[in-house]
């Protein structure tokens, strides 16, 4: 072990108490840590679980005092904003996974695809438009594309479809002309990703790949395991290895994939923690991927990432609500004896909002999602 393990009851911190810090900090109270959690959120879904809840914003010079004087290990549970909170605590002198660097990676896409060609790994067709003048060069190349602001983006947020260069030149304007990559629109035979744990080069572990179905850009239904040849699955994860190793990463890395009709793998984009699609491994997996994010800023060896059963893990999003108040019929979930309800403990159901997920664990991935879909067509 490179440096020296950080054992319970060490108190754990992190940057972001939304349902990922939820689950995180679920894993370290069981595990016997403490948890402190930094949200300026008051109804921030981690700080049910969190021994201290610092409400304040995550430059909040004294927050970070606080976290920096009280916790043995700091991470973090989203990329936008934090990598300079991340860099702050590492200058002073908390054990801070990942680091800095590495989240700033992940929060630029234009950064974050420098670095995977740097591994060695291939991306869709892209441009980097920094300035309005680099949407007047050769647009055919990237057309019909996708223009993404290359900062702040998720859950298909500040992505428009564009098909002729005039469209790219005016969602680039309508997006306030801030930089952006225009990605190839490619054909998807379908998507998948990876979680790799990483503590050193010789401490690495991977989950088992999740074949992932989006809906309106939101991540809709992970399946495990994914339906590619076991080859291409290897090889997703020596890509994300590789990736991890490049950037000299610790802690949990998700790396998503676009596989194409020809089995080609396409790095996607990443996220520097753990995944919505790797939300399976909580009970599918040895370890989950919370546990992992756990042991890898402590120091310790990343556990076992054996996968017990098939799974499908469906999200619940604000939609399923009714309208007028009220619960989904979680009865249905409930019930099933095969079944594991998530839910986060957000108080205000909105479209498009995480508000929790199910897994389903069954004989065969295809037993799994059939289960699945009827469960979710009940509730
Ligand atoms: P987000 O940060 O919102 O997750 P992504 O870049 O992962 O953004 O895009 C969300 C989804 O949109 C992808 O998972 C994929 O289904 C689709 N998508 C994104 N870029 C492309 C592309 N270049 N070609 C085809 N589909 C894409
Ligand atoms: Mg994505």
């Amino acid at each position: 072990m490179s440096a020296k393990a950080i054992l319970p009851p060490a108190m754990l911190g992190i940057l972001g108490g939304g349902q990922l810090g939820r689950m995180f900090a679920a894993a370290a109270k069981t595990m016997g840590y403490r948890v402190t959690v930094l949200d300026p959120d008051p109804l921030a879904p981690a700080a049910d679980f969190a021994d201290v809840h610092l409400a304040a914003p995550f430059n909040d010079a004294q927050a970070l005092e606080t976290l920096a004087k009280t916790c043995a290990a700091v991470t973090t549970e989203f990329e936008n904003v934090n990598a300079d909170a991340m860099r702050e605590l590492a200058r002073r002198g908390v054990r801070v996974s990942p680091s800095g660097d590495c989240v700033a990676v992940a929060q630029d896409r234009i950064v974050e695809k420098g670095w995977v060609k740097k591994a060695g790994l291939a991306t869709v067709p892209y441009l980097a438009i920094e300035t309005v003048d680099d949407l007047h060069t050769e647009l055919e190349p990237y057309l019909p594309g996708i223009l993404k602001t290359a900062r702040l983006g998720y859950d298909g947020k500040g992505q428009v479809r564009v098909d002729t260069p005039e469209a790219a030149r005016a969602a680039y304007a309508n997006l306030g002309g801030q930089a952006c990559v225009l990605e190839k629109r490619v054909e998807l035979k379908t998507e998948v990703s990876v979680v790799v744990t990483r503590v050193t080069h010789a401490q690495m572990s991977t989950f088992p790949v999740a074949e992932n179905r989006h809906e309106n850009g939101i991540l809709d239904v992970s399946i495990v395991p994914a339906g590619i040849p076991a080859a291409l699955a290897e090889q997703a994860q020596q890509m994300a290895r590789q990736l991890a190793d490049a950037l000299d990463y610790v802690g949990v890395l998700a790396v998503e994939f676009f596989v194409l009709e020809d089995d080609t793998l396409l790095v996607n984009e990443i996220a520097p923690r753990p995944h919505n699609s790797g939300h399976y491994t909580l009970d599918a997996c040895v370890t989950s991927q919370f546990q992992q994010q756990v042991r890898a800023m402590c120091g310790l060896l990343p556990g076992s990432t054996t996968l017990l059963k098939p799974a499908v893990m469906v999200n619940l999003l604000g939609d399923v609500w009714p309208e007028g108040g009220g619960e989904p019929n979680w009865a249905v979930l409930m019930e099933a004896p095969n079944v594991e309800l998530h839910l986060y403990g957000k108080k205000e159901a909105r479209p498009g909002r995480k508000m929790g997920h199910f897994t389903v664990l069954a004989d065969s991935a295809e037993a799994a999602l059939t289960q699945a879909e009827a469960l979710k067509d009940t509730l």
